[in-house]
């Protein structure tokens, strides 16, 4: 057993692992396996109704939004977003809050113009622009709601007048939203929701066949929202396993249920950091991700001192990005907050043993 504070793919439920591994030999005492039957057998569509409706109650999103399970990851929705919603001659306002955000922009610009509002490039994305401005004649206006590898996020809707897009990637069904606010939220979902190879978009109705452009039947949201996800074979056993974990979601009392939780595991994490004179956070206070913490040593060259400390605590997964260094642990709705009780120990532990270290070699003049 090894506590997993991995940033993606992240920790899945023991319960849910347990059944998606039944699934691979007998599907609900078919015989047959998840992986050999037909995604339009009625097995399969039970599936995929039972995970849309899930998502549906878990994430209270209105009849005026449709949700669709797709492939290509978050990094295929940057370029599908703005070819279904961004018009040739129009602009597009981007607010660059790190990598991700970066790469949406990239793919947008490719599309039409885009308007970056605001950046904390300079800074190492270590915080996010609240004094921005969209003006009213763009498309939309994109936003990433955590910033996975910074550990910074959004605890509220930005106010903007224009249609509100979203990547949601690494906090949905971390808590609460009001879906009603947005045109289109997308997540790959091996960050909160699922296994990799599913993402998950939703989107206002009525908002789509307005931007005058070829697009690749493939990448046109309304053939997969007409054709209810099956355009063509979807991600069959990873919808499956997702639909098992907001099963499980469910069961533990919905989004409002384990966002406590979650603020619980983050309070307990951050307290330690503040609190411990070996550590100290990266992103600004006010900016700080429930999702992922980010983290580094006050003294240099202790880190990977304390990386094989914890690795000998089967702590595993607390290596930061290779762009920003010292240490990111992911909090995951799977994670417990006795999991984070082992990590903030371990941290504890280590600095005490360094602590009696430094004080024995000042003692022997070393
Ligand atoms: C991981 C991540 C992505 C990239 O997702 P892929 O599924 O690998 O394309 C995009 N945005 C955010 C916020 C992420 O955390």
């Amino acid at each position: 057993m090894k506590y997993n504070f991995g940033a993606g793919p992240g920790k899945l439920a023991k319960e849910v692992l347990e059944e998606a591994s039944k699934a691979i030999t007998n599907f609900n005492n078919t015989g047959l396996s998840i992986l050999e039957i037909s995604h339009r057998s009625q097995y399969f569509m039970d599936v995929v109704d039972e995970a849309e409706s899930l998502v549906r109650d878990l994430l209270e999103v209105p009849e005026t939004h449709d949700i669709i399970f797709l492939q290509g990851g978050a990094s295929t929705q940057f370029a599908m977003v703005p070819m279904n919603l961004l018009p040739p001659d129009g602009f597009a306002a981007y607010l660059d809050t790190g990598v991700w955000a970066n790469k949406a922009i990239q793919e947008a610009k490719r599309f039409g113009e885009v308007v970056v509002v605001g950046s904390s490039i300079n800074a190492n994305y270590n915080f996010l622009p609240r004094d921005f401005k969209v003006s009213s004649n763009v498309a939309y206006f994109h936003y990433t709601s955590n910033n996975t590898i910074y550990g910074t996020a959004f605890s509220f809707t930005p106010e903007v007048t224009v249609p509100l897009v979203c990547d949601m990637s690494s906090d949905i069904f971390s808590r609460r939203i009001d879906v009603s606010k947005y045109n289109l939220i997308y997540a790959g979902a091996q960050k909160n929701a699922g296994p990799a190879g599913l993402t998950i978009v939703i989107i206002k109705k009525g908002i789509l066949g307005h931007v005058k452009r070829v697009i690749p039947f493939i990448f046109d949201y309304r053939l997969h929202i007409e054709n209810k996800s099956m355009y063509n074979t979807p991600a069959v056993y990873a919808i499956y396993v997702a639909m098992l974990n907001f099963r499980w979601l469910t069961r533990k009392g919905g989004v409002a249920a384990i966002e406590l939780e979650n603020n619980a595991k983050a309070a307990l994490l951050y307290r330690e950091i503040d609190d411990n004179p070996l550590f100290v956070g990266t992103a600004r206070t006010e900016d700080r991700s429930r999702m992922n913490v980010t983290f580094t040593m006050v003294t240099a060259g202790l880190e990977q001192e304390f990386l094989n400390f914890s690795r000998d605590r089967y702590i595993i997964g607390i290596e930061g990005h290779r762009s920003t260094g010292g240490f990111r642990v992911s909090l995951y709705n799977a994670v417990t907050l006795q999991d984070v009780e082992v990590l903030v120990s371990a941290m504890r532990e280590f600095s005490t043993q360094k602590e009696h270290e430094i004080r024995y070699s000042a003692m022997h003049g070393g």
